[in-house]
């Protein structure tokens, strides 16, 4: 199953002692120090870890990106280009946090697509229902409207995520069939609408552990996973990546 990517969102946790130790375990094991795998770190953090990470094969990420590209009078914002400034190779774009808390949608979200990839950096675009949207029967509806700026990203890659919102954090993970059907339909919604339209890799995400990780990266059209909770744990995290390997 070579070819995946799973990617660790450590979200708004670790310290900078605590962050650098766990990339520090990561480098040492050759199952997680490969271009494969990388970790969502916080942006505070992402310099120091930048360093660590010089030279090595294991790819660093961040959690979010500025919809603003030039330098300037955006207080708090941090730019695509000073992400890649520090090394890293991704960007997290609408995690369903964000949309959730900061109220992030379509018109922010394409900037942020566009601007990471100007900059060099490859976004993975998070989408997701809620439990609601699910339920209504709605939730492909919702997906799609969430991929509609996929057709109108100046061309460039991306990586898709697809997370739903009721299995983030909360131990419910989507059966295999349902993870199998959103993303056979991502890829089908894709190659008619997306540019570029193939090839686009889709992660799963949403309450990924060391023992259900084999069973969901073996599903059709899963191309990776996106690691909340058990990224944080190096030892959860390498077996996810050697179920990946
Ligand atoms: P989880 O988070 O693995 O803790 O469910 C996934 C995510 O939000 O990216």
């Amino acid at each position: 199953m070579a070819g995946k990517l799973i990617i660790g969102n450590w979200k708004m946790n670790t310290r900078a002692q605590s962050a650098q130790s766990l990339v520090a375990a990561l480098l040492a094991d050759p199952v997680c120090n490969q271009p494969w795998v990388g970790v969502a770190a916080p942006a505070v953090y992402l310099a120091a870890l930048g360093a660590q990470l010089a030279g090595q094969a294991l790819q660093l990420s961040a959690q979010d990106v500025s919809s603003f590209s030039a330098d300037g009078a955006f207080t708090g914002e941090v730019s695509a280009a000073m992400l890649r400034d520090v090394g890293c190779r991704y960007a997290l774009v609408g995690h369903s946090e964000r949309r959730q808390y900061f109220g992030e949608a379509n018109p922010a979200l394409l900037s942020k697509m566009n601007n990471a990839m100007a900059a060099g950096l490859v976004p993975v675009l998070c989408v997701g229902e809620t439990l609601a949207e699910r339920e209504s029967g709605q939730y492909l509806e919702v997906i799609f409207s969430q991929l509609a700026i996929l057709a109108e990203v100046s061309a460039g890659e991306y990586v898709i995520a697809y997370e739903p919102v009721w299995a983030i954090g909360t131990g419910k993970v989507a059966s295999l069939e349902q993870i199998a059907e959103i993303h056979t339909a991502i890829k089908t919604w894709c190659l008619q609408n997306a540019k570029p339209s193939a090839n686009i890799r889709v992660l799963y995400g949403g309450s990924v552990k060391a023992e259900n990780a084999e069973s969901i990266l073996k599903t059709e059209n899963v191309d990776g996973a996106l690691v909340g909770g058990a990224s944080l744990d190096a030892g959860s995290f390498r077996m996810i990546c050697q179920a990946a390997g």
